[in-house]
């Protein structure tokens, strides 16, 4: 079972991949994992990609996707594999099809965690998180005993940069803009799954492995 995740940041895309890959025993795959081990295990394609990353350059396409290839060859791939923030965009994504059409493979599904904008907004400005130990909160879905003061140290709790409207709605543009054109190319390949994203995190994850199948 060979499958992307497609959804915008902030729709909880990565926590669903990972509970998918811990039921269906098959690897969760993040480019930004791919791209540690590689650096760390000083392999040829790692210090290519380190060479873009130490000049603040981003890694192009086709090293990408040459990267996400060589791990989906791996042993542990071989019953499927979930990619996580990959492809982002449709030269990666066509790159990606091309690659897996020459192993004689083709995804099985694209599953688009499907969450409105402004449900985002929301749910981020929300977040808090402590200054002492980083402990993280959620004012609706994880609240403090105590408001404004961590359980864990007591110190104070704020709104991270990150979390602040102003930087999600810049984050859902990038996103809209490059991202969201995967949705009708997969559609188009006729493997796109749509979820609704604004349920419960265990109603989401249903819905996908009625998508899958048990
Ligand atoms: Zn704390």
């Amino acid at each position: 079972m060979k499958i992307i995740m497609l959804g915008a940041p902030g729709a909880g895309k990565g926590t669903q991949a990972k509970k998918i890959a811990e039921k269906y025993q098959i690897p969760h795959i993040s480019t930004g994992d791919i791209f540690r081990a590689n650096i760390k295990n000083g392999t040829e394609l790692g210090k290519k990609a380190k060479t873009y990353m130490d000049q603040g350059l981003l890694v192009p396409d086709e090293l990408v996707c040459d990267l996400v290839v060589d791990r989906v060859k791996q042993e542990d791939c071989k019953n499927g594999y979930i990619l996580d923030g990959f492809p982002r965009t449709i030269p990666q994504a066509e790159s990606l099809d091309e690659a897996l059409g020459q192993m004689g493979e083709s995804l099985d599904y694209a599953i688009n965690v499907d969450v409105p904008d402004e449900h985002i907004v929301n749910r981020m400005s929300g977040r808090r998180a402590c200054v002492g130990c980083g402990a993280t909160y959620h004012i609706v879905y994880a609240p403090t005993k105590k408001e404004g003061v961590c359980d864990v140290c007591g110190a104070e709790l704020i709104l991270r940069d990150d979390d602040k409207p102003e930087t999600v709605q810049k984050r859902l543009s990038v996103y809209h803009e490059q991202t969201q054109p995967l949705i009708d190319y997969y559609k188009g390949k006729g493997i796109l799954k749509d979820v609704d994203g604004t349920k419960d995190m265990d109603v989401v994850f249903q819905a996908i492995t009625d998508i899958l199948g048990a």
